[in-house]
């Protein structure tokens, strides 16, 4: 049975709107609303656990409950310091009967429900660590701490990484168990330190993750237009 990790107990500093992230309202509901809703949709999803921003617990799950059906049973935790911390805790809330755990940020609200359920099937077909991927289309630059650059990595071999990201929940277990900093930005990261392979599937635009203030036009832009869409059929 597949679960799913909800981190969202991030600040959103970068965001700027004065409150965390998850809670803040596109297109009439919460960034962590829209991410439960289309995971939930997928149909692929038989447990829920979101992380939540310390002592919000109850309030996030007055935001969740709604958009879950009755077979689906959701927990919600107080997250960590850091994200990676976030997603310790809520593995350690999952229910005993899930054996694939697929994590996605409240961040990446508007990721189609069809990439869960893609991510999740490549699990199920043997891949114990997969991540949807794009291609990259700015030309990317490493650079010293000084600004200098000293490299141009080839861009056609780089993969800008989303989640949902899908593991057999032991390997994704272990990952953090093995993980010594608390600073890994991904999970597919913790995977790869313990020498496991990471499989990329077809990412999707739409699975942008609002960071900034020009993210949220683009989110409400992207939800108008769906909405639009679904008026017209
Ligand atoms: O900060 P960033 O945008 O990379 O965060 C990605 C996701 O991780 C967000 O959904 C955020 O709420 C979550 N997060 C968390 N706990 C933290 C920091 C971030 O659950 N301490």
């Amino acid at each position: 049975m597949v679960g799913l990790i909800v981190p969202a107990a991030g600040m959103g500093v970068r965001l700027g709107v004065g409150m965390p992230k998850a809670l803040y309202t596109v297109g009439g509901q919460t960034l962590l609303s829209h991410a439960v809703r289309a995971a939930v949709e997928s149909g692929v999803v038989s447990a829920i656990v979101v992380a939540a921003p310390p002592g919000l617990a109850t309030r996030v799950l007055e935001f969740v409950q709604p958009e879950i059906p009755a077979d689906v049973l959701v927990r919600v935790v107080d997250g960590g310091v850091s994200r990676q911390s976030s997603v310790r805790a809520a593995l350690t809330a999952m229910s005993s009967d899930i054996d694939v755990v697929l994590v996605h940020d409240a961040a990446r609200c508007l990721a189609p429900p069809r990439l869960f359920a893609e991510v999740a099937a490549a699990v199920q077909a043997g891949r114990a660590a997969v991540v949807p991927g794009l291609e990259v289309v700015d030309t990317l630059k490493q650079v010293d701490r000084r600004g200098s650059v000293v490299d141009t990595p080839d861009r056609t071999v780089l993969r800008a990484v989303q989640t949902p990201q899908g593991f057999r929940r032991g390997l994704l277990q272990r990952a953090h168990d093995a993980a010594t900093g608390d600073e890994a930005t991904d999970d597919a990261g913790l995977v790869e330190r313990l020498g496991q392979p990471v499989y990329v599937v077809p990412g999707d635009e739409s699975a942008f993750k609002v960071t900034r203030p020009l993210d949220l036009l683009l989110a409400e832009a992207l939800l108008a237009a769906r909405a639009a869409d679904e008026g017209h059929r």
